[in-house]
């Protein structure tokens, strides 16, 4: 299927990794949809995308944590597209971001809140499994459905006991724990959807200098959605259930 047949939802896309991963969709002529929590900054984001000259975009106002947010937009895509071939969960949270590198930061395993812990897991587990299992029917449609999950490498249980791993000892338990889980649920839902079209694979972006990702990090935003981008385009024989590290090759 040609890029200019297909349509793309992408949540938390007003900034950050999410339009840059919209911006490299746009650009290759995918209509598409950007989903924000804040229906100003999700317009500012199309118009920022239009003035590029990426034309086929929409702005959304939706909230990942918000039930009725998943059914409109479902009523919507449904009614304008008929059909969605890639789902972005990109939205996210780090609640406890102080203790990405800070062993000694506050929100430690045996300290973290459940108020933190479950708010973490609302945005960046809960919601991506209700939105995904809402918008399915719609992806099926597709001929060629791609999921792509954000992940990050701090949600991988053998870097984390690995002593020569670069996350090693790091603490931002909330976090890494929805990321596992986010992963968890990647690979089950790839599972069973084999022999179907629908593509479901975890990425890496990178750590990227976004909000989240901080300015200390390596990789300029321009760099941010190409894993994403990677996956959401992968070709009908591409890989399902991986994990895609900074635009590597999948096992
Ligand atoms: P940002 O903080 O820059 O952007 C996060 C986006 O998620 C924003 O658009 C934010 O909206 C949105 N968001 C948060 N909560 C909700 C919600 N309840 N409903 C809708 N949107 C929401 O982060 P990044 O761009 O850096 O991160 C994007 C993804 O990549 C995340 O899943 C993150 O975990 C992952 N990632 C990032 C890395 C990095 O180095 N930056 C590394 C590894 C993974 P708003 O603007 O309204 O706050």
């Amino acid at each position: 299927m040609a890029s200019q047949d297909k349509v793309a939802f992408i949540t938390g896309a007003n900034k950050g990794i999410g339009l840059e991963t919209a911006r490299g969709l746009g650009r290759l002529g995918v209509a598409v949809v950007i989903g924000s929590r804040n229906e100003a900054n999700g317009r500012e984001a199309a118009d920022a995308l239009r003035a590029e000259g990426i034309e086929k975009v929409e702005a959304v106002r939706f909230d990942v944590t918000r039930p009725e947010d998943h059914q409109e937009i479902a009523r919507h895509l449904k009614e304008r597209y008929g059909k969605l071939d890639i789902l972005v969960n990109n939205a996210g949270v780090a609640l406890d971001e102080a203790n990405f590198g800070d062993p000694n930061g506050v929100n430690t395993t045996s300290t973290v809140s459940s108020d933190i812990l479950r708010r973490t897991f609302e945005t960046n587990f809960f919601a991506v499994v209700a939105l995904t299992q809402t918008l399915l029917p719609l992806i099926r449609k597709s001929p060629a459905g791609r999921i792509v999950n954000l992940s990050s490498i701090l949600g991988s249980l053998a870097l984390h006991s690995d002593p020569q791993s670069p996350i090693y000892g790091m603490k931002a338990f909330a976090y890494d724990a929805s990321k596992t889980a986010l992963n968890a649920f990647t690979v089950h839902l790839a599972h069973e959807l084999k022999g179907t079209a629908i593509k479901v694979n975890s990425a890496h972006p990178g750590w990227v200098k976004t909000d989240m990702g901080g300015s200390a990090a390596p990789m300029e935003l321009s760099e941010g959605g190409k894993t994403s981008v990677l996956l959401a385009t992968l070709p009908d024989n591409g890989p399902t259930g991986g994990f895609s590290h900074v635009g590597e090759p999948l096992p």
